[in-house]
């Protein structure tokens, strides 16, 4: 069964993760990538096939995070803006939270994103 890899990135770190991804179509495309709306489109523009959540500040944290709890996400790839500050913080706390409590991989940069993919795809 595909492994599903979900991919999130704040405003500042978009670009880094669009990078991301180029760097590591060939292994993404072994697995299910879901991604917060505006990441996704995002992802969508580098030929990846992805399934779109609702964008972060929408809910779609929080739905990656419902996914997680239900053991239907393996690994988390969250490229988190450090400068930035965001009204949907709780959602955010709540998805690593989520991850705490059921194991489930979270990276929160490119080298830790790397070993995620080397690890699950
Ligand atoms: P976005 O959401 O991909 O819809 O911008 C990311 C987030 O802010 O959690």
């Amino acid at each position: 069964m595909k492994k599903t890899i979900a991919l999130i990135a704040h405003d500042g770190k978009k670009a880094d993760m669009v990078a991301f991804v180029k760097d590591h179509i060939e292994d993404l495309k072994q697995g299910h990538i879901i991604a917060t709306g505006t990441t996704g489109s995002y992802i969508q523009q580098t030929g990846l096939e992805v399934e779109l959540k609702l964008s972060g500040p929408m809910g779609g944290d929080a739905q990656i995070a419902a996914l997680a709890a239900e053991g239907k996400v393996h690994g988390i790839i969250f490229f988190r803006d450090p400068l930035g500050k965001h009204a949907h913080e709780p959602d955010i706390q709540m998805l690593m939270r989520i991850s705490d409590l059921y194991n489930v991989p979270l990276a929160t940069n490119v080298a830790t994103g790397t070993l995620i993919i080397k690890g699950l795809l």
